[in-house]
């Protein structure tokens, strides 16, 4: 095992069987390769982003670690897409202090309408550039609108390996998601793309996760730890323990190498004193001041951590 840490250090990439061997290492071995990975490619800088949601509830997919989705009974907000003025608002605001926002919504895909409202407001928004839309699937007529009005970067989550979503959702496929990125690449946006863990997946579709991330370019990679929101299928699963969260981190460090990890929902819940040891774990970045449907630390007390951490904030 010190053998292949060895080589991981002397900058060997790793297969899928050696992958999962990395679960079996003692986590303060593998932070010597996942925080030497991420200060090559990152140094001392540390991203942070913000979301909005921006049109939540009432969807029609079944997703069954999702609050949103109509097949669960959570008690969610439910409403239409927010005025575009209004998103414009809260993000210039947002961006005062997060290097990127971004505009979610609920549902498999917004309407053309939708897309049109959003892309007007996007065509006056002096900050576009840091915006990144995540309105599920995409039809080639509106990407190349998003890149008519600025927008650079898609947010489209795989959540998962190819064989375990069909146990997580049913209304639409692996496929549709992977071509949504695939084409997302092909008009020429970044990619933010990464899943949720703790849904019952096994190590195995974590590490098949990380290679299909991999290989698609995924540029910035947010992982989730699922929460278990009441009125959801998976509500009974067990919190993830906050060692094997930052394992899962050091095992994607070592396997993606140079795309931006973000530490998303299930940060505060689940780390507690130990959200600090994402950095070692070779997380760049995370989201604050809330998620979708659940809150999250106040932005003042992220920014104390990464400045106490002699971290630098990109704020850009
Ligand atoms: S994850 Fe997205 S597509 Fe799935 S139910 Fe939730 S809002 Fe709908």
């Amino acid at each position: 095992m010190e053998n292949l840490i060895s080589e991981i250090l002397n900058g060997k990439q790793i297969t899928k069987g050696e992958a999962l061997e990395l679960f079996d290492i003692d986590l303060e071995d593998l932070f010597l390769a996942s925080s030497k990975i991420r200060k090559k490619h990152k140094g001392a800088r540390v991203k942070i982003c913000s979301i909005v949601n921006a049109k939540s509830g009432q969807c029609s997919e079944d997703c069954k670690f999702c609050a949103q989705s109509s097949f669960n009974k959570a008690d969610v907000k439910v409403y239409p897409l927010i005025d575009p003025e209004k998103i414009k608002e809260v993000s210039i605001q947002a961006l005062e202090n997060v290097g990127c926002f971004g505009i979610v919504s609920s549902g498999n895909s917004l309407n053309d309408e939708e897309i049109s409202e959003l892309c007007k407001m996007f065509k006056k928004h002096e900050k576009v550039s840091r915006l990144g839309v995540s309105i599920g699937r995409i039809s080639d007529a509106s990407f190349i609108k998003l890149r008519e009005v600025g927008i650079k970067k898609i947010h489209h989550n795989l959540e998962t390996s190819e064989n375990f979503y069909p146990n997580i959702c049913s209304t639409h496929n692996y496929h549709g998601r992977v071509d949504t990125l695939k084409r997302a690449k092909k008009f020429g946006f970044k990619l933010c793309s990464g899943g949720l863990f703790g849904i019952g997946e096994s190590l195995r579709d974590r590490i098949d996760l990380a290679f299909t991330l991999k290989e698609i370019g995924s540029d910035s990679v947010p992982m989730n730890f699922f929460m278990p929101i009441k009125g959801t299928v998976l509500e009974h699963l067990p919190a993830m323990k906050p060692t094997e969260i930052l394992k899962t981190l050091t095992v994607f460090r070592i396997i993606l190498q140079t795309p931006d990890i973000m530490v998303c929902g299930g940060r505060e819940m689940h780390l507690r004193d130990l959200q600090s040891w994402i950095f070692q774990a070779g997380a760049n970045g995370m989201m604050t001041g809330g998620y979708l449907t659940t809150d999250g630390r106040d932005i003042t007390i992220d920014r104390q951590m990464i400045e106490d951490l002699g971290l630098q904030l990109e704020t850009e």
